[in-house]
């Protein structure tokens, strides 16, 4: 997706860590105009899928999930991240390892909300490592939906997530693939560069 490839790298900021600050537009402050063309071409992509149901994990990914759905017409159901006990019953858990806060959460989602004959589809804003999309496909195989597939924002295509999961037969679909960036010079490199003419 051109308009949001040009918009990383004129407003993204990399740090260290293979971490990309995107603050400005998609994690802090919010682009809605630019969410609204990401809901319409995750539509475009998934529209033979028949989604009944979005999931997300809190709490970067919930606005974008929210603009998302306007496209679909389906509700938005996001996993929480909590610290309580004895949830088991009512919940389906999983625990997924947080890439920017290195540290490991328990996340839920309550069972009214997930389960036998919802198509979910998965949105997040990055993939990294995979560990965020892999504890919410878990939720979704634990409720025994179905999984279309999943709506990536930004991939970092030098981390292992992608790969890993596509090898799973999860059906990835990522706006843009970052395949190198540069902390020194603030150069990135997409998949598909040579592609778009730049
Ligand atoms: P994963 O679980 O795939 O390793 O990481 C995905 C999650 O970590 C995303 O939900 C996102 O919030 C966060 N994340 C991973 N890499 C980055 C990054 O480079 N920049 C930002 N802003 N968030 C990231």
């Amino acid at each position: 997706m051109k308009e949001l490839k040009d918009r990383i790298r004129r407003d993204g900021v990399i740090k260290a860590g293979n971490v990309l600050k995107v603050d400005s537009f998609l994690n802090h402050q919010m682009d809605i105009g630019l969410f609204e063309q990401i809901g319409q071409e995750f539509k475009r992509r998934f529209a033979d899928a028949k989604v009944n149901k979005i999931l997300t994990i809190e709490a970067s990914g919930i606005g974008i999930a929210c603009v998302v759905a306007q496209s679909f017409h389906v509700p938005v159901v996001f996993a929480k991240k909590t610290q309580t006990k004895n949830i088991a019953g009512e919940v389906y858990t999983t625990q997924v390892e947080s890439y920017t806060h290195g540290r490991i959460y328990d996340v839920i989602v309550a069972k009214e909300f997930l389960g036998k004959g919802d198509k979910v589809l998965l949105i997040d804003d990055f993939l990294a490592n995979g560990k965020a999309l892999e504890g919410l496909a878990k939720l979704v195989e634990d409720s025994g939906a179905e999984l279309v597939g999943a709506g990536i924002v930004i991939e970092k295509g030098f981390q292992v997530g992608g790969q890993l999961l596509r090898s799973k037969g999860i059906r990835i679909e990522s706006l843009a693939i970052v395949e190198q960036m540069d902390e020194t010079t603030g150069t990135i490199v997409f998949k598909g560069d040579e592609r778009d003419g730049e």
